[in-house]
């Protein structure tokens, strides 16, 4: 079942042409069947935080790292009992769509295509939770990555879109060519900012809002960017994961906010731990001067659980589990996708 957003049908004019051929690796996985689990960890909470089907950290360092115009790091924090899969095929093809689903809403939180289009949301906290009456958030990254470009997808998806008919959000959207800042947390039409170059934070507040959260992010980058021996896509992957498994709150106190909730120091860390909330699993991706984007992701925090390619944990949506064998020792032998096992007899084919 690919998950298509309810009245979002007429918004994917995706080009056949634009979807480029795919490799056997993930993006060419056959989309197999749902296992709704928990990801992270399973500690039992009856608070509700925040309504959250987002990421609540979203890192894009845009046409700033030789061969990877864009790469994206996200914590995606929510209450441990959400039901969630940290990673799998949400649309099987034109474009293919692999991101995390949310089993409680049925959207994501972040999604990226097969073209290398890139969408992230995070929202706003709540203390009531999100508004029932409202639609889904978790449609919108779905409806940004139906097409094969992010001009093309800002352009289709915010002519007929209107915020008030969601919870308060805000997204990041880009690609090889172009990056923008969506902002969905008002009446009329989506407040599309183009981006320039360089570092975007997103947290839970509008881009250009500031906070001592992004703050301190922006530093902790920039920081282990420069602890790194090259600047190249390996190593900025692997500083800006350093960056998602920190502790350091960016305030020191707990916060009161205007509906006097209290929210402990602890939320303005990257990585979030809290009785009933926190980081429930982590993300980066690669976009690439050419080919597929390259995705890694943590089942849990990223401070407990280790970043794996997607390819290696990823729960099909549909259908049948996808396996990868070594036949032989796994440090000689490469492993193989199998491939038809359950219909056609065994095949194996390179990886
Ligand atoms: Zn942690």
């Amino acid at each position: 079942m690919a998950v298509r957003p309810e009245g979002f049908a007429r918004l994917q004019p995706a080009s056949a042409a634009a979807v480029r051929q795919l490799s056997p690796a993930l993006f060419g996985l056959v989309t197999l069947a749902g296992r709704p689990s928990l990801t992270g960890c399973a500690r039992n909470c009856t608070r509700r935080w925040a309504s959250v089907g987002s990421v609540c950290l979203l890192i894009a360092l845009f046409q700033a790292v030789p061969d990877a115009p864009l790469i994206v790091a996200a914590n995606r924090d929510e209450r441990y009992d959400r039901p969630a899969v940290a990673m799998t095929v949400l649309r099987d093809s034109a474009p293919r769509i692999l991101g995390g689903r949310d089993e409680l809403a049925g959207g994501t939180w972040l999604a990226v295509n097969d073209s290398g289009v890139v969408a992230g949301l995070t929202n706003q906290p709540s203390a009531d939770g999100r508004d029932p009456s409202k639609r889904s958030r978790g449609e919108l990254p779905l409806a940004f990555t139906a097409h094969a470009g992010a001009a093309q997808a800002v352009e289709a998806v915010c002519a007929k879109l209107d915020p008030a008919d969601y919870n308060p959000c805000w997204m990041l959207i880009g690609d090889r060519q172009a990056l923008y800042s969506i902002g969905l947390a008002g009446a009329g039409s989506a407040e599309v900012e183009q981006l320039g170059p360089g570092l975007h934070i997103l947290e839970n507040a509008p881009l250009r809002a500031g906070s001592a959260k992004v703050a301190l992010v922006r530093q902790l980058v920039a920081q282990t960017r420069s602890e790194q021996p090259d600047g190249g896509v390996a190593s900025t992957v692997a500083a800006l994961e350093q960056v998602l498994r920190i502790h350091q709150p960016a305030v020191p106190e707990p916060r009161t906010d205007d509906s006097g909730r209290v929210w402990p120091p602890e939320i303005s860390a990257p990585c979030v731990h809290t009785a009933g909330y926190g980081t429930r699993s982590a993300m980066t991706v690669v976009v690439p001067l050419n080919g597929l984007p390259a995705l890694r992701v943590a089942d849990g925090p990223p401070c407990e659980v280790p970043m794996k390619e997607a390819e290696t944990v990823v729960v099909p949506l549909n259908g049948l589990p996808a396996l990868r064998v070594a036949d032989g020792p796994p440090c000689e032998v490469p492993m193989r996708e199998v491939t038809g096992m359950w219909d056609r007899g065994p095949t194996l084919r390179q990886a």
